[in-house]
């Protein structure tokens, strides 16, 4: 899939989301709607990977406060 990063999302954070994404076996098309573009959402600590089309959300990631 592609993955568009909320403009936020320090550099140094993406190679790790990409790699997580990967990890969770997300599949080429979303399922609920078969879109193929992710967005990745930085809110309050965390990160949250959704479909770009419809919003389905597929992994949440915390991320700890220095
Ligand atoms: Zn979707």
């Amino acid at each position: 899939m592609k993955v568009i990063f909320d403009p936020d999302i320090p550099e140094d954070f993406k190679e790790d989301i990409i790699k997580a994404i990967e990890e969770e076996n997300i599949a080429d098309l979303c399922k609920v709607c078969g879109g193929d573009t992710l967005y990745v959402a930085f809110l309050e600590g965390v990160l949250d990977v959704k479909c770009y089309e419809c919003g389905h959300s597929y992994i949440e990631i915390e991320l700890a406060e220095e």
